[in-house]
């Protein structure tokens, strides 16, 4: 596997006391821990992915990285995009009208739960969730799925200075297997009246998650939100943070905050992104899953980086 060495991190930043032989420690209890999940198996091009596929990069504010696997390669982000949704809805309609459309709580069941949502009579829970983020959907502006997904991508990697792409092999595979669930949890939304036109939110939905990167792509969206270029965006990110702190790892969020203390979010994919706030961004790809949907070994490296370098908002 290719490794890089660190450039020196800025020493007044806490970040500053990573040490990379202590990291690869880290990286191969969490390589380890991989073994104990599983790839999702739902989408059969995300079930023949390389479950030994392994990549970590911290990226500081300042602009030094520090990456350990191989940068190439691309994943897509599936449900980490559902932030980055939420940032570019909150900066170009307002609060008002995205939650009007979502509500900002936690939920307790998984992220695809159709229970979950007609619970809460018909609006998602938070943004986080799918139901949250196919409404999101149908908010984007644009006249369809193509439009919408392209204005979003434009935005992202104009903001971030990203590379991402549509993953179009990755989305023919998406939808080669009709996702029953998320197709319940969108018409649950048509007639509750959340959403109008759920062809159009799902078929959204399903593109936006098949925008893809590398793990460069992914801390520079971390970066987006540890440290906004422009106040307005900065507003917005404060909110997305907060949402992704208590939302961000589905049920597991609430024991997130205990023992890592970042606003995280994560994918099936096995992409796991973590905003250290003011100081950088974390982002790991790992593909094996735990019970939650959260990668396993990605979940692990966080929570000891995180542990030793005192990274939590609330240290
Ligand atoms: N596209 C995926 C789905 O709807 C995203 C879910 C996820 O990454 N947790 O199932």
């Amino acid at each position: 596997m290719e490794q890089q060495q660190a450039n020196l991190f800025d020493r007044h930043s806490k970040l500053s006391y990573l040490q990379p032989a202590q990291l690869e420690v880290w990286i191969k209890e969490a390589i380890v821990r991989s073994n104990e999940g599983e790839v999702a198996s739902y989408v059969p091009l995300l079930a023949k992915v390389d479950r030994a596929a392994f990549a970590v990069q911290i990226r500081a504010i300042g602009g030094q990285i520090y990456t350990w696997g191989s940068e190439a390669q691309t994943f897509p982000l599936m449900s980490v995009v559902k932030p980055f949704v939420l940032l570019f809805l909150l900066c170009e309609l307002g609060e008002q009208t995205v939650f009007e459309c979502v509500g900002c709580e936690p939920s307790e069941l998984p992220f695809n739960s159709l229970i979950q949502l007609q619970k809460d009579g018909g609006k998602p829970r938070n943004p986080m969730i799918n139901s949250g983020a196919i409404a999101l959907c149908s908010l984007i502006p644009g006249q369809d799925a193509e439009s919408r997904c392209q204005n979003l991508l434009a935005w992202l990697n104009k903001q971030a200075n990203s590379q991402l792409f549509l993953d179009k092999l990755m989305l023919d595979s998406v939808n080669s297997v009709p996702n029953q669930n998320n197709r319940n949890l969108a018409w649950e939304m048509a007639r509750s009246g959340c959403i109008k036109n759920p062809e159009i939110a799902l078929a959204t939905y399903n593109r936006v998650c098949c925008l893809a990167g590398n793990i460069g792509d992914l801390t520079k969206l971390g970066i987006l939100l540890a440290n906004s270029p422009q106040p307005a965006i900065s507003e917005c990110s404060r909110t997305v943070k907060a949402l992704m702190a208590t939302c961000g790892l589905y049920e597991a969020s609430a024991s997130f905050a205990l023992r890592v203390g970042l606003p995280a979010k994560s994918g099936v994919s096995g992409a796991i992104l973590a905003v250290i706030p003011g100081e950088g961004a974390i982002a790991c790809y790992s593909p094996p899953l735990d019970k939650q949907g959260n990668s396993a070994g990605g979940l692990l490296l966080l929570e000891q980086i995180a542990k030793t370098l005192k990274l939590s908002v609330f240290d």
